[in-house]
Formats: C-alpha cells, structure tokens, sequence
C-alpha cells in the first residue's frame, strides 16, 4: 500500500494516470502556512477509492479554460472505503463506505455553522470553498486515483448504512458526491415544486441530474435544452421533453409550443461559461444561457445557476470574458424580479436525502445519467469521449470494485 495513481492534467486536451505518493494525514502546505494550522491532521481518513466520476467542471480545466498548472491533479467525485483514520477521527470505522462531498469543510467555521458548506472558510487561502483536485481550490489531492486523503473526516464523510447495499447500489450512489445535489439544487433553488413548468439548459450530466430532480419535486413538465441530439435523447428517455437548440426558432416560441405558453415556472442554467449561441455550430457566447434563462422564466421566478462561471478565462472569446465579465441582461431579470442562486451546491444539505431516495429505489439517477463503468487506466479516453459529447457519465473504478 505504499503508492498511489492519479489522473493529472498534462496539457490543453491531455490528461495521464501517474504515480504519487501514498496518501498521508496532513493538509496541504498552503492552507497550514495561510490558516496557522499544523500540516498534521489527525481529523483525517484515507479511502481507497470505489468509484470517482469524471466531471464537466474538470473539462473546464482540461479545455485550457482555466488557469490550471500542468500537473493539476484531477477528480473531486468521489467515493471509498474508509482504510485508514486520524487519532481525532471519532466514528468512521475502516470498512466503512462513504460518500464524500466535492466541497472540502471544516465544519467549525461559520459558514459550516450555517450548512453553507460551499463556502468554508478555513480550507482554501484564495478563497472561500475549496475541492479535491481543482486549480485555485486549496491544492488538496485529486480523487480520480486509487487512494485519497480526506480531511475533517468525521464531518465530511457520509457512511452508508449497509456496505452491501451500498455496492449493489453504487453507480447511483457514485452521483451523491456532486452531480445529484447539484441537480437537486439547481431544481431547489430555482423553486420547483409541485406542478412547476421547468425549463434545463444542458443536457449534460448536471443538465440530466437537475430534470430528475425535478421530476422528483413535482414538476408537470420537463422541458431541456441542447444542441447535442444524444444527450436530448437521453433527457427523453426519462420522460423529459428535448429541445433541439439547433433549429430555427425562438426558445420562447419552442417552449409555447410545448406548454401553451412562452414561459416556465422555473429555469436551471446546466451550461456555464462555456455556453454556445443557437444554431447549428454556433460559436462560444457566454451569457447565452443566463440570458435565456431570464427570457424564459417567468416574472417572480427562480433562477437555478448550478453552471460553473469563472474569474479568469485564458481561453474567453474577448478580454471582458477573459476575466469573468460577460454581456448578461440583467435589466431584463431585475424587472421580472428574479432571483438567482449561483455558486458551488452546498452538497451536505442535500445528500443524505437524496441518498435515501436511492436505497428505497425513489430515484434512478444512474439511469438518468447513463453511469458508465471504466478502469482508472482508461480515463484518458473517458474524458476524451466525455468532450466529445458522449451521452454518458463516466465512472471510474480503480480497484474493480463495481459489481458487474
Ligand atoms: P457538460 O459539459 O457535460 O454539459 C454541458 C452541456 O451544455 C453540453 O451538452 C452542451 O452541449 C450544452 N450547451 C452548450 N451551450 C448551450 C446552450 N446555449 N443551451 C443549452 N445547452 C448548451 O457539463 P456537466 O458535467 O453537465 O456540467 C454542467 C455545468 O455545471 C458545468 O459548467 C460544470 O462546471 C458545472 N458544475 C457546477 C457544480 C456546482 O457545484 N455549481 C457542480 C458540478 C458541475
Ligand atoms: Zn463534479
Ligand atoms: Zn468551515
């Protein structure tokens, strides 16, 4: 047990599995020297990864659309089985399966305090909020590996109640540690609920986990938009109703077409940054989504922003991109009173509920996702198929965990 392998970023669309150093208790370098802390962490566990997804947040990275360090560690999705624990690690057990949230908390700060564990403050000297493996999150070890390091362990990890289960269950349970909140939060947030009218943009994983979750609050109608025809097949395919972005037409006229009204009860931005304009092969457009998220949402509605927008973009189409500045219409969205909740989902306020879901078999978010099982060596085309638009979530299993 005395090495480790992980996915790294090499260059703009090169990703390689290599080895690092077996885990040890300590947080990184940079958070001891900024927060005062020891490197020391006895309130850490080591997992021995089950399975870790690949991510559209981590395309971002390896895009080159963020500042990213080639040699940026990879993987925030991830779930293991606890092997190793810290002396002040009170009830985690080794055997114990986890699921671990992709936001990294301290749970003694007052943003934990407040369950706003998206943004703690004592894990991250750049900012508030930190991840594993993510450029500008804290420099805390990727998860796309065979072994991770988690810190404040006791807070972090969520246990599953039987380890059994939990492996008969594990692609859909895989989805706890980012996507499924997300999704769900996404949903929340933008305020759907009982027979709401729900307009996704994006039919990407976060895209397909924000319909389900909307479906399991009530929504009368899913409606999700994309160009790619895959992934629109893949929303209908649980009962979603595709909108084909590349045809000629206003979104408002699409949407009326299908709900006999230009306008949705709630809207879910599933794109980001990297939003494209309408049309067969339109070009990169930023505020495309934001912008059509209030076009298409009612007065009073909610806004869902779960799609990831940056400060710093080497890669944006103009220089006001380039730092974060897009050409959002916010006239339009103050004047209908919208409201907007962005920002990375605070994934403990959601998981252990949508966990429940799962092991009572009211939610099929593997199936909504297409969970797709491949072996750490074969992540390199896991992410290269994943940006070419598969209709997929890849799901790495490092150790051949995953029930066949
Ligand atoms: P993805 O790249 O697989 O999916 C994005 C989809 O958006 C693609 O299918 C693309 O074709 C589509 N798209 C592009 N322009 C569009 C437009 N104008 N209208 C509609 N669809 C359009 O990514 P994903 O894994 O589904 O993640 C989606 C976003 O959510 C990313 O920005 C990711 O970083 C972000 N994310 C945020 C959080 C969070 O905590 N807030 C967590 C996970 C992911
Ligand atoms: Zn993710
Ligand atoms: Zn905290």
């Amino acid at each position: 047990m005395s090495s480790n392998r992980v996915v790294v970023y090499k260059s703009p669309g090169e990703v390689a599995v290599e080895s690092i150093d077996f885990p040890s208790l300590e947080v990184p370098q940079e958070v001891a020297d900024h927060f005062g802390i020891t490197k020391k962490a006895p309130h850490a566990a080591i997992l021995k990864i089950v399975t870790t997804n690949i991510c559209g947040s981590d395309q971002h990275m390896v895009r080159g659309r963020t500042t990213a360090p080639q040699g940026q560690t990879l993987g925030h999705e991830i779930t293991g089985e606890v092997v190793e624990t810290g002396e002040d690690v009170l009830f985690l057990r080794e055997g114990d399966i986890c699921s671990v949230p992709f936001n990294i908390a301290c749970g003694r700060c007052r943003m934990c305090d407040e369950g706003k564990t998206g943004i703690c403050l004592n894990v991250n000297p750049a900012r508030a909020g930190a991840a594993y493996g993510y450029v500008d999150m804290g420099g805390w070890i990727g998860g796309q590996a065979e072994y991770v390091m988690i810190p404040y362990a006791d807070f972090n990890l969520l246990k599953f109640p039987d380890r059994d289960q939990a492996l008969e269950k594990i692609l859909d349970l895989t989805m706890l540690s980012d996507i499924f909140p997300t999704g769900y939060h996404g949903a929340y947030t933008a305020g759907v609920t009982t027979g709401s009218t729900v307009y996704v943009a994006g039919a990407g994983p976060v895209g397909l986990a924000a319909a389900h979750s909307a479906q399991l609050l009530g929504a009368s109608v899913v409606m999700v938009g994309d160009m790619n025809k895959d992934r629109l097949a893949q929303a209908e395919s649980f009962g979603c109703v595709g909108i084909d972005l590349t045809a000629e037409g206003e979104l408002t006229e699409m949407i009326a077409e299908i709900v006999g009204d230009p306008e949705v009860d709630a809207a879910v931005d599933a794109v980001g940054f990297e939003a494209r304009g309408h049309g067969e092969g339109a070009g990169e457009a930023p505020a495309t989504v934001l912008n059509d998220c209030m076009t298409v949402a009612r007065a009073g509605a909610g806004i869902g922003i779960p799609g990831l927008y940056v400060t710093g973009d080497p890669g944006a189409v103009d220089d006001a991109a380039k730092e974060g500045t897009l050409g959002v219409r916010l006239g339009l969205g103050w004047a209908k009173s919208h409201s907007f909740a962005t920002g990375q989902c605070p994934v403990k306020q959601y998981n252990r509920k949508l966990m429940n879901l799962i092991l009572h078999d009211r939610a099929q978010i593997a199936q909504a996702v297409s969970a797709t099982t491949i072996s750490l060596d074969d992540a390199p085309r896991g992410y290269q198929e994943f940006d070419d638009g598969a209709a997929r979530k890849f799901v790495i299993d490092p150790h051949g965990m995953v029930p066949a």
